[in-house]
């Protein structure tokens, strides 16, 4: 790989994922202009790129006004209404960044909004907020069947990619997943870590698929002792791992 991968903290909780080559920067989801100029400025490099999961202002909100200064093509899906996309994609498309001699394939991941992508390359993939460590996102514009067929195309990636989200919610996520496995050493000792790198202000993000199979609620919807907690829950037997998930996506809407 020929250029850095870092996580810019923007607002409460979001991440804008840049990548930082030898000729210039590429941001993904720059739902605010600052913290990226003033890393370009403190790198002395330009932006090349932008690149758009899904059209949340707090994904896009900085798109327009860094695509004026450093007049970059922004690449989006093609299914959402985002203005400052210049570069409509669709699933088997590519967004291919010359001054970084790098390309991304793009997945339609439905769910969260209706048209949301996922870019993937390079053993990393921009999901937005398709996918998060120990949680997913929730369903705005989209159904819990349409879901975990966006979480499935995610998790045929190879098990080492770099999973690259939109917000650092690993540490609440994960006592979500506590309170429906207590008896996951993996989410334990992941959930101290994740405390760990938090009080000293460090990112739990890149996760890895090979992680989040262990880890993640939204991706064991067949695992016994998820079924069982989800049927508890739900109060009835649930018949297949969409019912499971579609329960699991409601008790965390509320759950805190
Ligand atoms: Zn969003
Ligand atoms: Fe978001």
């Amino acid at each position: 790989m020929e250029f850095e991968l870092i996580p810019l903290p923007a607002f409460r909780d979001n991440y804008i994922w840049m990548l930082a080559g030898e000729r210039g920067a590429v941001a993904v989801d720059p739902g605010d202009a600052g913290p990226v100029r003033r890393m370009l400025e403190q790198r002395r490099t330009k932006l090349i790129a932008i690149l758009i999961t899904h059209h949340h202002a707090d994904h896009v909100g900085g798109a327009a006004g860094l695509a004026l200064q450093y007049g970059c093509p922004v690449f989006g899906p093609a299914a959402e209404s985002i203005n400052a996309v210049s570069e409509p994609l669709r699933a088997g498309q590519r967004a291919e960044i010359p001054g970084l001699d790098a390309g991304f394939d793009v997945l339609e991941i439905p769910g969260h909004t209706a048209g949301h992508i996922a870019y993937y390359g390079h053993n990393i993939v921009f999901c937005g907020d398709t996918l998060f460590s120990a949680g997913c996102g929730r369903l705005f514009e989209g159904t819990a069947a349409q879901m975990s067929h966006s979480l499935a195309k995610l998790t045929a990636l190879p098990d080492s990619v770099n999973i690259c989200c939109g917000h650092e919610y690993t540490v609440a996520n994960l006592r979500f997943a506590h309170t429906l496995e207590p008896g996951n050493r993996d989410i334990m000792e992941y959930a101290a870590q994740a405390a760990d790198l938090r009080s000293r202000n460090l990112p739990t993000l890149p996760s890895t698929l090979s992680r989040e199979r262990c880890v993640n609620p939204f991706l064991r919807c067949n695992v016994p002792a998820v079924v069982t907690a989800a049927q508890r829950h739900a109060g009835h037997e649930l018949r297949d791992p969409v019912e499971v998930f579609a329960v699991l996506r409601q008790w965390k809407d509320t759950f805190t």
